[in-house]
């Protein structure tokens, strides 16, 4: 059996940008009694998660569980700016500002339609804190965020309309959404905010599970990014699995089948990626051998 790893594998820019800040922190920390914090996880990925926990990352759902004098890390999908100030001012936190240049970038593109008039349409998945983050950039409701196609019959007819979208998102959602603005507007200023990372992966995805015979996605269930490769190599190759981990895979998925392609979300780190890849050679073996006996 051939397996083949996606040439863009392992941790993304913007996720080793945040982790190292992260490791630094928690590294060089000279105030033991300071403590360090970050809203939900760094990266969706439950390994990290756990590690950095161990080594004294305490990750909170509330802003309420910050103590004061604490040190806050704002993770890579960035936070509203409002949020950041409150930690910084009312919990006296120093702010370690991990948010990838890439989300930054979404972030200031909305405030600049937002300052400018349009009506800011956000493409992605309402709930996730990209979006809430760049949520927090535009100026009072004069925004949609649009999960889908379905989503645009409900814009409200505008002279203006901007377009910003999800890092993560792909491309044909972002084509098909803007592709109807025509029928709400004459003036309408899109800005492609999906990250060169984002691009790259997804399309080597699609070529490699047009390519192979079975296809496994590796990476966090809640990864927007790698959901959507599940779903762009899904599309394309009806013997795609999406599994956190190499414990998941099944020998059954392998059987007779030739070539195997293995593909990762931009918070997969490489070590996953490669123990994959090795657990499906002893899978290989195995078959083999029995099919011998
Ligand atoms: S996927 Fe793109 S936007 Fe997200 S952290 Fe990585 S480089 Fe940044």
């Amino acid at each position: 059996m051939e397996i083949i790893i996606s040439r863009y594998s392992g941790y993304c820019f913007g996720v080793k940008r945040a982790l190292k800040l992260t490791y630094n922190v928690l590294d060089n920390s000279t105030d033991k009694n300071k403590k360090i914090f970050s809203f939900g996880s760094i990266i969706n990925n439950p390994g990290v998660t756990e590690k950095l926990s161990k080594k004294g990352l305490v990750q909170i759902k509330d802003i309420d569980e910050i103590e004061n004098n604490s040190i806050f890390i704002v993770r890579s999908h960035g936070m509203p700016p409002d949020l950041i100030n409150k930690i910084r001012v009312e919990k006296k936190s120093e702010i370690i500002d991990a948010t990838c240049p890439f989300v930054k970038k979404a972030q200031a593109r909305a405030e600049f339609l937002s300052e400018n008039g349009y009506f800011v349409l956000v493409i992605g998945n309402k709930n996730h804190p990209e979006i809430l983050g760049i949520k927090g950039y535009i100026a009072g409701n004069n925004y949609m965020v649009v999960e889908n196609e379905k989503d645009v019959d409900r814009i409200p007819d505008n002279k203006k309309i901007g377009v910003v979208v999800q890092t993560t998102q792909t491309r044909e959602k972002l084509l098909l959404i803007t592709g109807r603005l025509l029928e709400k507007t004459r003036e309408i200023l899109i800005y492609n905010t999906i990250c060169d990372t984002t691009w790259k992966r997804q399309d080597s995805t699609k070529k490699l599970a047009a390519d192979t015979d079975v296809m496994i996605i590796v990476g966090g269930k809640d990864s927007a990014n790698t959901v959507h490769l599940k779903e762009i190599s899904k599309e394309i190759n009806n013997s795609t699995y999406h599994i956190e981990s190499f414990k998941e895979l099944k020998p059954e998925w392998f059987k007779n089948k030739k070539r195997v392609g293995i593909s990762g979300g931009a918070s997969t780190p490489m070590d996953d990626i490669i123990e994959v890849k090795r657990t499906i050679e002893k899978i290989d073996k195995q078959q083999l051998k029995m099919s011998k006996e």
